[in-house]
């Protein structure tokens, strides 16, 4: 079976913001790597970020400290995060920020020349650092522009299927390339996973259409690394409603931070109701429960919405604030958003769950596999703040890439086994010469429909169950799945999309299902309280026969940080109006 052959020191799998700046600093250390991604170079998730990065900088509100920023973390998180994880990123993230602006990254400034920010939901002060509202598209470019004054191997179109080696230690890994369709076999001394997350798995996304369905927890999972905390997929308040093709895709939560306001079709402003504090910056879950609750009670608009209001602030400010708002709700609703409310509704956004790592190193339990980024899981725990993730790619890229090259310096190769590889091409050859089966665009649909369903805003124990019995359903199409196609095709991708999706939505269910309480992003109807004995994470292991789960404690909190809990820093959205 001919595949292609190419080694190199370090594999970056994934050239988003966490993969591009863990890339960086190996190349600081003077240590090569190859980085790649499904897309171009700049084509990532990254991009979709929209409303800023936070640091407690303290431009516009002095009295914020890094440790208000971990305790906020943490509340959002409902205590379930990994504290020194935490610790790390509000400790570490200010110098990133400023690195970033050094690097070119044009941050919005105040009349004084500092880096301007901007309230945030759950934060207890203007924190979140901006570039208009399309920060991760400049943090994206920012990168990729220093990657390549760096010199640093970028291949794009290359799509990695398996991770090679044991439970033991890492070897390489396999893929082909998306245009040409060469299988590729990589090996290299350490492997960092950068993958992203899977909140595409349901069937109303923030994400992009070809991306996020769980590529980095299920190939991790596979070679026998634990995922943790699966059940927590973050909604968020606001996805467009229409046109159907851009249903879920995000109103960012910087319209609620410069002061835009939700109201039902009686004209209530209805979070006066939910969180009279607080209101629509709350946290993601309180106000996406809101506007879900407001919908499913029919005080929705027709087409199942809530409005979203921010027509009372100056044009001048719209424009400047939210250009890319402004825009998008012009071209695809015909609405002008300095006169007119948008329409919106929950989406799902970003997945707290993912692949198990030691944050100081980004070590996972597979020696020499590192994973950094969203497809990791502990720093957010049930639910992550807006602006935390932009703060946690290139925080712990930073970190992960240090450690990545001095674990490099004396590492040896692990033998690739070349029996996993041809039974792996041997799985890839039979799903693309099968000529009957199920069309993989349909299965996936499927997985979306069934999680959007049975794993969604709400849950139940009888709604979980149910879903679970399908997910075993559907099982047997995704085995036989028919491509009717060559490898470059979008039907091959999707097919492979599909085989990930599945153990990640198993795991999904299987852990809402045993999470018999709400906390944070997970919500039970039947089970309404947060339960004190539930302070766990869960996990979860690939076995011979299918999966085992088991739960651990919380490690506790630093002292510094537990202090700024009990402070009880909370912002009063009234400030805003
Ligand atoms: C609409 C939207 C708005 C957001 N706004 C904000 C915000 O304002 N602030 C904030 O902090 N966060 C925000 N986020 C979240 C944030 O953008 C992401 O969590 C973050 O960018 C993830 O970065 P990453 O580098 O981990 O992964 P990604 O950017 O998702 O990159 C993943 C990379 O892995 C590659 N890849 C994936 N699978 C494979 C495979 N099988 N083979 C090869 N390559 C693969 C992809 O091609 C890509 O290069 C937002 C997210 C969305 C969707």
């Amino acid at each position: 079976m001919e595949y292609t052959e190419i080694e190199t020191e370090v594999l970056i799998i994934g050239a988003g913001g966490a993969g591009i700046r863990t890339a960086i600093e190996l190349d600081k250390h003077d240590t090569d790597c190859l980085m790649l991604g499904k897309r171009e170079h700049g084509d990532a998730h990254t991009v979709k970020a929209a409303g800023g990065i936070n640091a407690s900088l303290g431009s516009l509100d002095p009295e914020d400290r890094w440790d208000i920023h971990a305790a906020d973390t943490l509340e959002e998180g409902h205590f379930i995060n990994q504290p020194e994880a935490v610790e790390m990123l509000c400790k570490n993230v200010p110098e990133r920020v400023l690195e970033l602006q050094d690097w070119g990254c044009d941050f919005n400034l105040t009349d004084d020349g500092k880096i301007n920010q901007r309230y945030f939901g759950a934060q207890s002060y203007r924190r979140t650092c901006f570039v208009g509202d399309h920060t991760g598209d400049a943090i994206e470019q920012t990168l990729v522009d220093t990657a390549k004054e760096r010199d640093i191997d970028y291949r794009e179109n290359v799509f990695i299927t398996k991770l090679l080696g044991s439970e033991a230690k890492i070897a390489g890994a396999f893929g082909y390339d998306m245009e040409t369709g060469e299988f590729l076999l990589f090996k290299a001394r350490a492997v960092v996973l950068a993958a992203g997350g899977y909140s595409h798995v349901y069937k109303r996304s923030s994400s992009r259409p070809d991306e996020n369905h769980g590529d980095g927890p299920a190939l991790a999972f596979d070679i026998g690394v634990p995922l943790r905390d699966m059940e927590m997929v973050q909604f968020h308040p606001t996805g467009m409603v229409k046109p159907e093709e851009k249903a879920g895709s995000l109103a960012t939560e910087a319209i609620r931070g410069e002061g835009g306001k939700l109201y039902n079709s009686d004209g209530e402003r209805f979070m006066e109701k939910y969180s009279p504090k607080q209101m629509e910056l709350d946290a993601r879950d309180v106000v996406a429960r809101a506007n879900y609750q407001e919908i499913m009670e029919g005080r929705g608009t027709e087409d199942g919405g809530v409005l979203l209001d921010i027509s009372h602030k100056d044009e001048e400010f719209i424009k400047e604030r939210l250009p890319s708002m402004y825009e998008k709700f012009k071209e695809y609703n015909n609405v002008d958003i300095t006169e007119e409310p948008m329409e919106v509704a929950p989406t799902s956004h970003y997945s707290m769950g993912g692949v198990v790592v030691d944050f100081e190193t980004g070590q996972t339990p597979v020696e020499g596999l590192f994973a950094v980024g969203e497809v990791t899981s502990g720093l957010h725990g049930g639910n992550r703040l807006g602006g935390n993730s932009l703060a946690e790619i290139v925080t712990f890229g930073a970190i992960t890439g240090k450690h990545v090259a001095s674990y490099v310096e004396d590492a040896p190769r692990e033998i690739v086994d070349e029996d996993t590889v041809e039974d792996h091409i041997q799985d890839l050859q039979t799903l693309l010469e099968r000529d009957e089966g199920h069309d993989p665009d349909d299965v996936m649909h499927e997985i979306q429909e069934i999680m959007w369903e049975h794993a969604g805003i709400v849950r139940t124990e009888q709604r979980l169950q149910e879903g679970l019995e399908k997910l075993e359903d559907v099982e047997s199409k995704v085995k036989t799945m028919r491509v009717d196609s060559d490898i470059t095709s979008r039907a091959f991708e999707h097919a492979m999309d599909v085989q990930f999706m599945l153990p990640v939505a198993k795991t999904i269910m299987k852990g809402a299902l045993e999470r018999d309480e709400s906390r944070a992003a997970h919500y039970r109807d039947d089970h309404q309280d947060e339960r004190e004995e539930w302070e766990k994470n869960i996990l979860f292991k690939k076995t011979d026969d299918g999966m085992e789960m088991w739960t651990e404690d919380v490690p506790p909190m630093p002292r510094t940080i537990k202090r700024a809990v009990e402070e009880g820093h909370e912002l009063d959205y009234h400030h805003l109006e």
